[in-house]
């Protein structure tokens, strides 16, 4: 089974659905979950799909079926996870700066919850005590990630309770008799050096004994995957490695034996994932050639959004003459894909493909300049299928009140 879509299969789905058009390889994912599960063999692990990286309820459903459990950042997510048919017990609920009724709407569902303020954990405890177990996300005062925008374990971060409030989290957990069961954190996205899960993992520890009831550490997601070819992403089968010891030597000095979650989200997805443009106008200026394509940053906001990396290939003229353009979008804001980027000669009607677009992709899409979100397609066992519709004049007025 090939890992990756040939180019006749990303222009047959051009072909048969138009373009601009997500296409998303089910057996990829897999191949990913399988990795995670080879890589941490043995160990007490489970894992949680971050479903925000990319919620299409066929991933959803697909991704259930691989036997991963998942991850909703909203209740909202976590009614899809129960739509595509996760039982409760495989739903993990972690969130920030939210509502207290969501976490009721959560609790109702039978998720685990990870609570990620002590005014969230203090009103849980005051309407359900012991009865219910629950995590608290800790802040681990780590710095990591790609970049600042997706770090969110540094002292200045708005996310979960600092390590420095443990006392106050104690204080809380007394009074109201809440069921700690999970410590969690998640340090940021793209973190490739293995030593960062570590830090985190001893921040953890170090906490972890004054916690009678605790059961599980949860280390987040935050893997990095190869945008660039050649470059490397999280060393999985170490991680695997270096967290199984470090767990074996905490249950020999204290007799805990503990689980590790983890929730990737750009693991899972981040690879499946292939966006495909039409190139629709070429221009020359100075030195520079704009190849400008019918997408834009509302499609694809990443390179816009954080300096994100996608790969480009001219799929229609791979042998061409390679020469270096700026991939611009249709947008009225300069929205550039890449700029000075080497690509085979680039022809009007060309196909583009952005790899690397299964997440944070269609998921952060908009209808900004009121242009239509794009289709997306499943390939699985070989097959094509459509499974969202390329959006139509009506969807843009749908919740509209035409007064
Ligand atoms: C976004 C997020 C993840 C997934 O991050 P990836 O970088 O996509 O692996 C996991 N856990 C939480 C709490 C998140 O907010």
């Amino acid at each position: 089974m090939s890992e990756q879509l040939t180019y006749e299969q990303l222009k047959q789905a051009a072909a048969e659905f138009g373009t601009p058009l997500y296409v998303y390889h089910a057996e990829r994912i897999k191949a990913q979950y399988n990795r995670l599960v080879n890589a941490f063999d043995g160990a007490p692990v489970r894992f949680f799909y971050a479903a925000k990286a990319l919620t299409n309820i066929n991933v959803l459903k697909y991704v259930k079926e691989t036997g991963c459990g998942i991850d909703c950042s909203s209740v909202n997510e976590a009614k899809l996870a129960v739509k595509a048919g996760f039982p409760a017990d495989r739903i993990l609920y972690t969130s920030n700066n939210i509502a207290f009724d969501e976490i009721r709407e959560a609790k109702a569902i039978g998720a685990h919850i990870n609570i990620d303020s002590l005014s969230n954990l203090r009103k849980f405890g005051e309407a359900f005590g012991h009865s219910y177990p629950v995590g608290v996300r800790l802040r681990p005062n780590i710095m990591a990630g790609g970049n600042l925008k997706i770090s969110t374990g540094h002292a200045a971060s708005k996310f979960g309770v600092p390590v420095e409030a443990v006392d106050e989290l104690l204080q809380v957990m007394k009074e109201t008799n809440l069921h700690i069961r999970t410590l969690h954190i998640h340090t940021g996205s793209e973190i490739k050096d293995v030593e960062v899960f570590a830090r985190g993992l001893e921040v953890l520890f170090e906490v972890a004994k004054r916690f009678p009831e605790l059961e599980v550490l949860d280390l987040g997601g935050g893997f990095k995957v190869p945008y660039k070819p050649g470059e490397e992403g999280t060393d999985m089968e170490t991680l695997g490695k270096k967290v199984k010891e470090e767990f074996g030597s905490f249950e020999k000095t204290t007799g805990k034996k503990l689980q590790v979650w983890f929730e990737p989200g750009k693991f899972l997805v981040s690879e499946c994932g292939y966006f495909i443009t039409q190139v629709n106008v070429l221009k020359e200026s100075g030195s520079i050639s704009f190849a400008g394509v019918n997408s834009g940053l509302n499609h694809l906001i990443r390179p816009m959004f954080y300096g994100s990396y996608h790969h480009i290939e001219n799929i229609s003229n791979p042998e061409g003459a390679v020469k270096n353009y700026n991939v611009v979008g249709n947008i009225c804001e300069t929205d550039n894909f890449a700029e000075d980027r080497p690509l085979p000669a680039v022809r009007e009607g060309d196909l583009l493909v952005f790899r690397n677009a299964g997440a944070y992709c269609y998921e952060m899409s908009s209808n900004y300049n009121s242009r239509y979100r794009p289709a997306e397609v499943l390939v699985k066992d070989g097959k094509l299928q459509l499974i969202r519709k390329r959006e139509t004049l009506d969807d843009l007025l749908r919740n509209q009140v035409e007064l």
